[in-house]
């Protein structure tokens, strides 16, 4: 059975507080803003360490490390920060902020990928935990490796949303990520790869190339 997703609307979802204009404009952003502003930060991040003597090889491995660390936060944010369970006033605008404006409006196209200030105050935070965990030149690449994974999360989410992929890869990605706004909403975290939502049982039990459309 195919879904239409325009139809539908997101479930267990009960903020809608005709926002005020600073929460439009703090959660609509246009998609390509993510890998424009984000990707020569993360370029930047990888260059310092290279800069800083690491070899080649090495700055490529712990990039690639970087962005398989992001899958995790990845993972991690959207189960455990993007569903968050709010009550208050204050807790359901917290949650409208950082991710409800994309479950309310799941196919609305400038409230899909996360606004660059939003994205801003994690990396920032992300880059002192870095400076502590770790030397500057080592920090840098896993902090620049972790940046390109998340612009690729955010693109992905994007076109899994708008696109009509050919690719089976792709176009199974596309109908579990539908599977998680329109279906159950409690299974499916992991957008770019499904990895952890086997690792941690998050991976429903259906046939979703049969479910979703
Ligand atoms: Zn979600
Ligand atoms: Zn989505």
């Amino acid at each position: 059975m195919s879904v239409s997703c325009e139809n539908m609307a997101a479930k267990e979802f009960t903020v809608d507080l005709n926002k005020p204009l600073v929460f439009q404009m703090l959660t609509r952003t246009v998609s390509w803003v993510v890998p424009v502003v984000w990707l020569p930060v993360a370029f930047y991040f990888i260059g310092i360490s290279y800069t800083m003597g690491l070899a080649l090889l090495l700055v490529a491995m712990l990039s690639v490390l970087g962005a398989f660390v992001w899958t995790f936060l990845e993972y991690c944010f959207h189960r455990f920060l993007f569903h968050i369970d709010t009550k208050s006033y204050w807790g359901n605008t917290f949650h409208y902020l950082i991710h409800g404006y994309h479950r309310k409006h799941p196919m609305d196209d400038l409230r899909l990928v996360i606004p660059p200030l939003e994205a801003a105050l994690v990396i920032v935070m992300f880059w002192y935990l870095c400076r502590v965990l770790f030397s500057v030149s080592t920090g840098s690449v896993l902090l620049g490796g972790g940046l390109a994974g998340y612009v690729i999360y955010d693109t992905t989410h994007y076109y899994l949303h708008y696109s009509h992929p050919t690719n089976q890869s792709l176009k199974i990605l596309k109908k579990y990520h539908m599977n998680h706004h329109f279906r159950i909403q409690n299974k499916d975290f992991g957008v770019t790869t499904k990895l952890w939502d086997r690792v941690f049982e998050t991976f429903p039990k259906i046939k979703a190339a049969d479910k979703t459309g």
